[in-house]
């Protein structure tokens, strides 16, 4: 582990495309977390934990192989590294995908599925109680986002949504369906910052 005695967490937000710069501030805000973008192999290595931002779940995977990140980030999950999820990131994880072909780094016990909330709902904003999460309401935003269709009894469902699950945790992993870096609300970074 990278984290000795007295230093601080350094938490990674994986920077090949989608909300990058969003997650990096959050993290500067919470303080005593050093964050920084995670981009090539040697980086993988640096870090405590990993935050995999939203954008487009096929770009970012198809360049999760270009830069041979896939194969070092699995391991790292795999051996107990903390990754969180946001909405592409979700996707990412998961190690199936109702309505893809496609498969990514495939460590989490969910199926999802890829945009489905459909047209009507592309996006949209609501706030919840999430007493796991904080003790105040969490506004959430969800940008043409995926939800859980499918869990194995390892996961713990966080937060579901009219009968979809938008938010689960599998031991160090942790998916969100929605943003909350365009939101303000440090909530769900905090609670990532603890599982490191
Ligand atoms: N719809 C996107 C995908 O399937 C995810 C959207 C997002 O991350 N905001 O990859």
């Amino acid at each position: 582990m990278h984290q000795g005695a007295g230093s601080m967490k350094r938490i990674g937000v994986l920077g090949l495309q989608g909300a990058v710069q969003e997650h990096l501030d959050m993290l500067r805000q919470i303080g005593e977390i050093e964050a920084c973008m995670v981009k090539y192999k040697a980086d993988v290595e640096n870090i405590d934990g990993l935050i995999i931002p939203g954008g487009e779940s096929t770009a970012i995977g198809r360049l999760l192989s270009d830069f041979d990140l896939t194969v070092p980030l699995k391991a790292r999950i795999e051996n107990g590294m903390p990754v969180w999820g946001t909405c592409a990131g979700m996707i990412l994880l998961a190690r199936n995908i109702s309505n893809d072909e496609r498969r990514h780094l495939e460590v989490m016990d969910i199926e999802v599925m890829r945009n489905g909330y459909g047209r009507q709902l592309d996006s949209f904003k609501t706030t919840v109680d999430i007493p796991a999460v904080s003790a105040q309401k969490v506004p959430l935003v969800f940008i043409r986002a995926p939800y859980v269709v499918d869990i194995s009894p390892q996961v713990e469902v966080l937060l579901s949504l009219d009968g979809h699950i938008v938010a689960c945790r599998q031991k160090n992993m942790l998916a969100t369906s929605f943003h909350p870096e365009l939101t303000g609300d440090l909530s769900f970074h905090k609670y990532f910052a603890d599982m490191i």
